[in-house]
């Protein structure tokens, strides 16, 4: 029987589905696999009613999709936001199976969120939230079978909260079931660095395959938040001349060099942890535009969507390293590749995050605790393998990097799905 392809009206999941076919087609997966991988395992709706601080009560809509398990349990983020939907959250629990892939961690990919704006809740009414989300996903959700975290708009007091209540539903204590849990809370010490450092690190092995050495390499980076502040200071801490940073605030530039510890001085001072005053340190100026600056390499670490096809042609560095998600659109990519701009992709960048969520849920599991250099040790040889494995399989099949690492991380799961075969 011929392959029925699925579609979607959600521009996400249409996207993601289309990349996979496209992939799936090029690695000559039988239709069987391709269509056990275009669909998700599981996917739960929950409702989620709140007493308002008024006495009132507010329905809310919850979700979790499970894509994959076939090399374990499913991973990703959960997100609180007013346009959460299930076919998004199905969408990107499609790209953390591939993300988890790639890394070589034991994970299928993951996702839930709320549909909700957290702004307009009181702390109490996010608290009564997020306990009820977590007792409404609670059959679903396990250290074997469905392992959240934090995404947009939750963080490590949520994941508290969720961990807190399945512990007391189940009438024992239930650490690894979720990741991004503060250190005193069965967290990890190093997480808060891990992505920065992941990104970091795919830049300067970059370098090395190139037969250049990233000392005195011009780096701009944008956004200077968990991701940016880390992925500038390994950089820095590398020899690397960090020439730009920017935040909402605007673009800084120093030709001789940004002080990135004066950096996260400001930003660790600042209410909403922001670079203004960088402008007043020697030899900084204000620029209009970071991804036209002069530079070799370009990291975007804000927000996605930042290399379009208006801006993508002005870029001067010679290198793109992604470390926010899906920051370069694909009218932008085909421009960058044309430049002859070599790209880093973010799922291979920036799966930093991951790997150290992984770190969590082993030593959660195990209930032994690692040091910072342990964990800094373990998250760099990963990172330098992933980053060596795409560069190599993109060199056997003269494929960009991007489509390297996508290929590769269907491969694997197309593998273990095919292996384990199809129950009863
Ligand atoms: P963050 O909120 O800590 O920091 C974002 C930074 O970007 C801030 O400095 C903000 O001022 C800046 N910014 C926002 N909009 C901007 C704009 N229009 N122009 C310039 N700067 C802008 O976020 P983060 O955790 O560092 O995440 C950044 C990106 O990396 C996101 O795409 C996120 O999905 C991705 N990511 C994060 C992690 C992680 O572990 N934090 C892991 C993987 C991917």
């Amino acid at each position: 029987m011929a392959l029925v392809k699925r579609k979607s009206d959600n521009v996400l999941l249409r996207t993601a589905l289309e990349n996979f076919y496209g992939a799936a087609e090029e690695l000559k997966l039988p239709d069987g696999i391709t269509d056990m991988l275009a669909h998700s395992e599981r996917k739960t709706c929950v409702s989620i009613p709140v007493e308002m601080d008024d006495g009132s009560i507010k329905v809310f809509e919850g979700y979790r999709v499970a894509h994959n398990s076939a090399v374990g349990p499913s991973k990703g983020g959960v997100r609180f936001h007013q346009d959460v939907c299930l076919d998004e959250c199905e969408a990107l629990a499609f790209m953390m199976t591939w993300k988890c892939s790639l890394a070589g961690i034991p994970y299928g990919g993951g996702k839930g969120g709320v549909c909700v704006d957290p702004t307009t809740l009181s702390k109490k009414e996010l608290e009564r939230l997020s306990r009820t989300y977590a007792a409404r996903i609670e059959p679903v959700v396990g250290a074997w079978t469905d392992v959240p975290a934090p995404d947009m708009n939750t963080n490590g007091q949520i994941m508290t909260w969720f961990m807190d209540t399945i512990s007391r539903m189940r009438g024992r204590l239930e650490p690894a079931i979720f990741t991004g849990k503060p250190i005193p809370l069965w967290g990890s010490k190093g997480r808060n660095a891990a992505t920065g450092l992941g990104v970091a690190t795919c830049a300067i092995e970059l370098m090395k395959v190139l037969g250049k050495d990233v000392k005195g390499m011009k780096c701009a980076i944008q956004g200077f938040g968990n991701v940016g502040s880390f992925t500038a200071k390994t950089l820095a801490d590398a020899g690397a001349k960090i020439v730009a940073v920017s935040d909402i605030t605007g673009v800084y530039y120093c030709a001789d060099g940004i002080n990135v510890a004066k950096c996260f001085e400001l930003t660790g001072t600042s209410p909403k942890r922001l670079l203004t005053g960088l402008e007043k340190e020697p030899g900084v100026k204000m620029i209009d535009e970071i991804q036209s600056c002069d530079c070799d390499i370009f990291l975007p670490c804000a927000m996605e969507g930042s290399l379009t096809a208006d801006n993508a042609g002005r870029v001067k560095a010679k290198y793109v390293v992604e470390g926010a998600n899906g920051p370069t659109t694909p009218e932008a990519d085909a421009i960058l590749d044309q430049k002859g701009i070599l790209v880093v992709p973010d799922f291979l960048a920036n799966s930093g995050g991951v790997v150290g969520s992984y770190f969590e849920w082993c030593q959660d599991l195990g209930g032994f605790f690692w040091t910072e250099e342990e964990y800094n040790e373990r998250l760099l040889r990963i990172m330098k393998d992933n980053f060596h494995r795409v560069w190599d399989f993109s060199k056997e099949h003269n494929v960009k990097m991007r489509r390297a690492a996508f290929l590769a991380a269907i491969k694997r799961v197309a593998d273990a799905t095919e292996m384990r075969g199809v129950y009863l």
